[in-house]
C-alpha cells in the first residue's frame, strides 16, 4: 500500500509550494487507497514554534487536505533517532569522532592551504573501537569515498554522484542529539513511508539520506523532487510576485476547490486539461505527469480556475464555504434572512464570481437592509427619471404572477407606454433596488427579493 508523507518544518506558515508539495502527496496517496500521513519537522527549536503549526495544519484544513493519524512530530522522537545511531554504531557502520572544534577547522585550513578537498576526513574513522569515556564525542556514518551513487528519481531521472563527494555527516552531536538527516530517515522508515515527494532542494539531501537506508538495510522509498514554484518572470516565487503564503489566498477569497485544481496542475498535466474535479485529480494523478523544469505561477490561471470551480460548485456547499471564508477572516457572519436569501440566488450569484468577496459584492442588494441608501452614480440614475414612471410600477407589480416573463412584460409595457427604453428604466430600477449602478440584472434581483420587499424599494426611491 502506498503511503506519502508531508513533512513541514514550522518555522513559517504555510507557504503557497509546500501546499503544493501536501497535495502531490495527498493526492498520490488517495488515489491509490494508500495514506496520507504528517510529520511536524520541529527540532529546530529555536525557529519552530506552534503558532506555525497550527498554521500549517489550518492551511492544509483549508485546502481540504486530510491526514491520516494524528500528526507526528519529529522532536518526539528523538530517542528513536538516537537508538538508530546507536545501533549503527554497533554495527560498525558509525564511529565515534574525537576530533575536536579546533582540529576540524585545523584541518580545512589545511585543505584550503593545499587546495584539497575541504570534507572533513576523521583521523578515528578507523580507529577500530575508540573510546575515551571522559572526552566528548560525536557520531559519524562512514560515508564510502569511492566509486559513485546513483539514485533513480521518477522526476529527475537517473542522478549519479560521485562518493568522494559525501562527507562522514554527523549523526549524533557531541550533546547526544540527533541531527535532522537522520531524524528523516528514520522517521521515514518507521512510519512506512513508500514515496517521497518533496521539493527537489531536498535532491542533495537524497545521496546522504541514502548511506543512512544502505548502513541500516532498509528498504528505501521511491524518489519524486518536484521543481520549484517560479514567479512569471521566471524567478523563483517570493513575495515580490504577490502572495506567497496560501493563508493569504484562503483571505482573498479563493475557493478551496480552484485552489486544488491550480496547484495540481503547478508542475503537472494531464494532456491539455485545465478544469477538473477532484475526483478527476484523484484518477489521474500520477509522478510520470510531473514537469522535471520549475512551474510558473499565474494568477490570470488560478482566477480563472476559481471563477469555473465557483460556477460549478453545489449551491449549498458553496454556502458554506462562504460563511467558513466570512468567519476565517474575522468578518460577521450572515443572518438566517440573509443566508436563505443567498441561497435562493446562489445560481445567478455564482456565475462571474471568482472570489467569495465577487459573491458577496454580487450578493450586495439582497445583504442590505431598507431604506436603501443609493450612492452617487445610483442617485443619479434616479434623478434622470421622472419618478412617476417607476410609481406606475407598483401597482402592477403588485398583481404580477412574478416570474421572469411577467416581471419582464410588465417593465417593458411600461417602457413602451413612456415612449422610453427599456434600458432606460433600468438604470433608475437598479439603483432603488441595489443602491449602485452594478448588481445583477433587475430581473433577477426583483425574483430573489420578492414582491414586498421590491415594491418597498422602489416607493422609498420614488418618495
Ligand atoms: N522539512 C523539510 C522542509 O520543510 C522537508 C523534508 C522532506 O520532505 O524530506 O523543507
Amino acid at each position: 500500500p502506498v503511503v506519502t508523507r508531508f513533512a513541514p518544518s514550522p518555522t513559517g506558515a504555510l507557504h503557497i509550494g509546500g501546499a503544493r508539495t501536501a497535495l502531490f502527496n495527498w493526492l498520490y496517496a488517495r488515489g491509490r487507497g494508500g495514506k496520507f500521513l504528517l510529520r511536524i519537522e520541529d527540532t529546530d527549536k529555536a525557529r519552530s514554534s506552534e503558532a506555525n503549526t497550527q498554521a500549517i495544519l489550518d492551511g492544509l484544513t483549508w485546502l481540504g487536505l486530510d491526514w491520516d493519524g494524528e500528526p507526528i512530530s519529529q522532536a518526539a522522537r528523538a530517542e528513536r533517532h538516537k537508538e538508530v545511531a546507536h545501533q549503527m554504531l554497533a554495527d560498525g557502520s558509525a564511529y565515534k569522532c574525537f576530533s575536536t572544534p579546533e582540529e576540524i577547522e585545523g584541518f580545512r585550513e589545511a585543505a584550503r592551504a593545499n587546495k584539497t578537498s575541504t570534507l572533513f576526513r576523521s583521523p578515528w574513522r578507523d580507529v577500530a573501537k575508540a573510546d575515551h569515556p571522559d572526552l566528548p564525542y560525536v557520531i559519524r556514518i562512514k560515508a564510502p569515498r569511492q566509486g559513485e551513487t546513483t539514485l533513480h528519481d521518477r522526476v529527475q531521472g537517473d542522478v549519479t554522484w560521485q562518493n568522494e563527494q559525501l562527507d562522514d555527516m554527523v549523526l549524533l552531536r557531541s550533546d547526544g542529539s540527533p541531527v535532522y538527516m537522520l531524524a528523516v530517515v528514520v522517521d521515514d522508515h518507521d512510519m512506512g513511508v513508500t514515496h517521497v515527494i518533496r521539493g527537489d532542494d531536498h535532491l542533495a539531501n537524497a545521496f546522504r539520506q541514502n548511506m543512512i537506508y544502505e548502513a541500516m538495510g532498509w528498504d528505501k522509498p521511491v524518489l519524486a523532487h518536484i521543481p520549484l514554484i517560479f514567479g512569471p518572470d521566471g524567478k523563483k516565487l517570493s513575495k515580490r510576485h504577490g502572495a506567497t503564503g496560501a493563508a493569504e489566498y484562503q483571505a482573498m477569497g479563493y475557493p478551496a476547490a480552484g485552489m486544488r485544481n491550480y496547484l495540481t496542475r503547478l508542475g503537472w498535466a494531464h494532456g491539455d486539461a485545465e478544469f477538473f474535479t477532484d475526483e478527476q485529480a484523484r484518477d489521474w494523478f500520477d509522478l510520470d505527469g510531473i514537469g522535471k523544469s520549475p512551474a510558473r505561477f499565474d494568477f490570470k490561471k488560478l482566477e480563472n480556475l476559481c471563477g469555473q470551480h465557483m460556477a460549478a460548485s453545489d449551491n449549498a456547499a458553496l454556502l458554506h464555504e462562504l460563511e467558513a471564508f466570512l468567519e476565517a477572516t474575522g468578518q460577521l457572519p450572515l443572518t438566517d434572512a440573509q443566508s436563505d436569501a443567498m441561497s435562493r440566488a446562489m445560481d445567478s450569484l455564482k456565475e462571474r464570481a471568482k472570489t467569495f468577496p465577487d459573491l458577496l459584492d454580487k450578493a450586495h442588494f439582497l445583504l442590505i437592509e431598507r431604506p436603501v441608501v443609493p450612492d452617487q452614480k445610483a442617485a443619479k440614475a434616479l434623478d434622470d427619471v421622472h419618478k412617476g414612471i417607476l410609481t406606475e410600477l407598483t401597482p402592477q407589480l403588485q398583481n404580477a404572477s412574478w416570474t421572469r416573463d411577467d416581471l419582464e412584460g410588465i417593465v417593458a409595457a411600461l417602457a413602451e407606454a413612456h415612449e422610453t427604453k427599456l434600458g432606460k428604466l433600468a438604470g433608475p430600477l437598479r439603483a432603488a433596488l441595489a443602491g449602485r449602478p452594478v448588481s445583477p440584472s433587475v430581473f433577477d434581483m426583483m425574483l430573489v427579493l420578492g414582491r414586498d420587499e421590491t415594491i418597498a424599494r422602489i416607493k422609498d426611491a420614488t418618495q
